[in-house]
């Protein structure tokens, strides 16, 4: 059991839907403040009112990702009003699918901006908080597409999280001087929003290739931020952990027919 987190004030960008809704309500439910983050109002005002219930303090900032000036007013915003800041899980992403010979080259530019870029922003507007406080706590959700896997029409998707763990290496020996970590969870198939506008035929083929034979829960991925934002987790950093399932695991289609 995980006590640390209690009253932390903790960032959750993409808190408005899927994984990132997953992710503020485990926080929350360990009794976090916790600021969400998106482009769309509507669907933050229905999130902070969905988890109310859970414990902690919700709160929500409207922020694209991609932009500089607004990552930062977003990221000083939020620990105004929640008396600093000691978590940033820097969430928030995209993944249109589209193979390369109909990919144009502002979806590639898109892509890579919402779901790397963006990693570094958020980082880079948090340095003065942690920098501060004196201690803190990055959690970037990467995927296994790309930095284990491939998928047709996510080569853009795929750089961009391989790109986050480029990333998190340098960036891990950069905020050691701030006491801080960072670290990437790395989702199989979670059970989301996004992922159901892909269709229930990728859904079941899906499901049924993973050896635990079914979708992640959103509370799945929280459950492996929490930890990397403990106290328990404070030796930990530059590192990753998948959590899938065991999708990544098998070797062929007859592997998967003998479990
Ligand atoms: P989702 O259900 O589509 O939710 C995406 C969230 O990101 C929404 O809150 C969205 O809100 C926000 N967002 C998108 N673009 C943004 C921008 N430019 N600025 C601010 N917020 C933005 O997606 P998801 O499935 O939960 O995925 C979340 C993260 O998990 C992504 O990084 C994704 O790559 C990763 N992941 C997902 C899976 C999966 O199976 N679902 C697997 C591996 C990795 P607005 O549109 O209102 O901005």
């Amino acid at each position: 059991m995980l006590t640390s987190i209690k009253d932390r004030s903790v960032i959750v960008t993409g808190g408005s839907k899927g994984i990132g809704r997953g992710i503020a309500k485990v926080f929350a439910r360990h009794g976090a403040k916790v600021t969400i983050v998106a482009r769309h109002e509507q669907e933050l005002k229905a999130t902070c009112d969905e988890l109310a219930g859970e414990g902690g303090a919700l709160r929500y900032e409207i922020c694209d990702v991609c932009d500089w000036d607004e990552v930062k007013r977003m990221v000083d915003s939020a620990a105004a009003a929640q008396g600093g800041l000691d978590v940033m899980c820097a969430n928030a992403g995209i993944f249109p699918q589209t193979k390369m010979v109909e990919m144009d080259i502002a979806e590639w530019d898109r892509v890579m901006a919402t779901n790397l870029r963006s990693a570094f922003l958020c980082v880079k507007a948090s340095i003065p908080h942690f920098d501060r406080a004196g201690k803190g706590r990055v959690v970037l959700t990467s995927s296994i597409t790309g930095p284990v896997t491939g998928f047709p029409g996510w080569a853009h998707y795929g750089a961009s999280k391989a790109g986050q763990l480029g990333f998190l290496k340098t960036a891990a020996m950069e905020l050691s001087r701030y006491n801080t970590t960072i670290n990437a969870v790395m989702p199989g198939n979670i059970f989301t929003e996004g992922l159901q506008d892909l269709g229930q035929e990728y859904l079941d083929t899906m499901a049924a290739s993973i050896p635990l034979k079914r979708l992640g829960e959103v509370e799945d991925i929280g459950h492996a931020a929490l930890f990397f934002a403990s106290d328990e987790a404070a030796y930990i950093t530059g590192q990753q952990i998948v959590v899938d399932g065991g999708q990544i695991l098998p070797e062929s289609l007859e592997a998967m027919a003998e479990i």
